[in-house]
């Protein structure tokens, strides 16, 4: 039996294990931490077929550039004399290009679309999961007539890709949530998408991964490889070497750092983003973006979560109690009947999205290594794309057609 290696414990390192060992593979996970410490379970668990437009986006400069003056908006770079940082910032502001938006829509579509089917299958197999896979939808609530000026036309271009959005007027959309007193203008229902807990999901892989035979390894950081020729032979580790036929990178946020020591360029920062949990009192019941905030709003029963803040980085989880702030303060504004509570400092959780510079994830094989396939790079969809990701790796190793044409995804387009 062929042995693969995967070098993390999130959700992308999971559901590729996932699909392995179903088709057959010994699979071990090696994770620096304790698999949990990465982005994977903090998140807004949100299944969005609705985000089909990367973040590299002509509207994306003007926009970052506005945040960045104000210390509680929702996007900021941290500005420092770094070669990396420079680098992914020219390499985005190229790809922000009406030209690089439409070759990347139906790629990101069709796997998500892919992954929305497949979550769909896995909680039918796995009724016990307990996941909460709930399809409600989810709502863009906006408060300006700017904002629904925009987002009018991206229902219009997701209707025009047969992705369903409905406009919804202030009285419609309240109706949708009788208890919250939403003062918003309106909003877009992407009625497709879809939502879960994203901790409970990564607690099931794990449980169910072990008990059919797969080695997660906690605490082993990579340090290095060893190679035959082409062929990474074994992987390297503070806990010792691990022989490998098979390598898959899904190390996040740090694939960058791994890439590089296989000698590949895989430009890659972190987006830091912050979550906090409140009693869900008065319900809120459907998930929804804040749209001007850019805040996430996922009900998980009684507790609700809110999340939200893209601050470009590299590997640091440090929190900025101003931008938590300032997720906090766009709640009342569209919830009008809610009165969160300020989160103790302990009980907020900060994640690192994996950021690629184009928007696009990295997802396939390189053509330095006749046995290293990448699956990474999903900024903020990675809940979203995991499922699918997993399938097109597995498909990838047991050298079957694969589901989809992944081309724009090679991790070798910066090489
Ligand atoms: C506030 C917020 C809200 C979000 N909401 C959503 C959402 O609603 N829907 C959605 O789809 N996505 C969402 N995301 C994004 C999503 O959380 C990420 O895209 C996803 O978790 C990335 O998963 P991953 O497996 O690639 O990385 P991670 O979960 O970070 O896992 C990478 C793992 O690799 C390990 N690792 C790294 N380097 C090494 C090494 N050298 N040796 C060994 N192990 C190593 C790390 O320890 C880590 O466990 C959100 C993110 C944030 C911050």
């Amino acid at each position: 039996m062929s042995k693969v290696t995967i070098i993390g414990g999130g959700i992308i390192g999971l559901f590729t294990a996932y699909y392995l060992v179903e088709s057959g593979f010994e699979v071990t996970v090696l994770d620096q931490g304790d698999l949990t410490q990465g982005c994977s379970v903090g998140n807004a668990g949100m299944i969005v077929p609705s985000h089909f437009v990367p973040l590299a986006s002509p509207g994306m400069i003007g926009k970052g550039v506005k945040w960045m003056l104000s210390a509680k908006s929702p996007f900021y770079i941290h500005p420092r004399l770094d070669r990396r940082l420079v680098e992914w910032c020219l390499l985005f502001y190229r790809s922000a290009t009406k030209k690089h938006v439409d070759r990347s829509i139906p790629y990101l579509k069709n796997l998500s679309l892919l992954s929305k089917s497949l979550y769909l299958d896995f909680a039918r197999q796995h009724p016990e999961a307990g996941i909460g896979l709930e399809e409600k939808g989810l709502l863009m609530l906006y408060k300006t007539a700017a904002t629904e000026h925009e987002e009018v036309e991206m229902a219009a271009l997701s209707n025009a890709n047969g992705i369903a959005a409905d406009v919804l007027s202030r009285s419609e959309v309240r109706a949708l949530e009788p208890d919250a007193d939403l003062d918003v203008r309106g909003a877009v229902h992407f009625t497709g998408d879809a939502h879960l807990d994203p901790a409970r999901l990564h607690g099931f892989l794990q449980r169910h991964l072990q008990a059919r035979g797969v080695r997660l390894v906690g605490q082993a950081e990579v340090l290095r490889f060893a190679n035959s020729g082409s062929t990474i032979t074994h992987v390297v580790t503070n806990q010792g070497d691990f022989a490998c036929d098979q390598l898959v990178v899904c190390a996040g946020a740090w694939s960058g750092k791994v890439a590089r020591l296989l000698g590949l360029k895989l430009p890659m920062l972190s987006g830091k983003g912050y979550s906090f949990m409140q009693e869900n009192q008065p319900a809120i019941r459907t998930p929804a973006i804040l749209t001007e905030q850019k805040v996430a709003v996922t009900p998980f029963g009684a507790q609700v979560r809110f999340g939200g803040t893209m601050e470009i980085t590299d590997t640091d989880h440090s929190i900025n109690a101003k931008r938590v702030q300032g997720i906090f303060e766009a709640i009342p504004r569209y919830y009008a009947g809610f009165q969160p509570t300020a989160p103790a400092p302990e009980s907020v959780w900060s994640g690192l999205r994996p950021c690629s510079p184009d928007g696009l994830p990295y997802i396939g094989p390189t053509a330095k290594w006749r046995n290293v396939l990448f699956g990474t790079g999903h900024s903020m969809m990675g809940i979203s794309l995991a499922p699918a990701t997993g399938r097109l790796l597995a498909e990838q190793l047991r050298e079957h057609k694969l589901s989809l044409v992944i081309d724009a995804f090679s991790p070798d387009r910066y090489a």
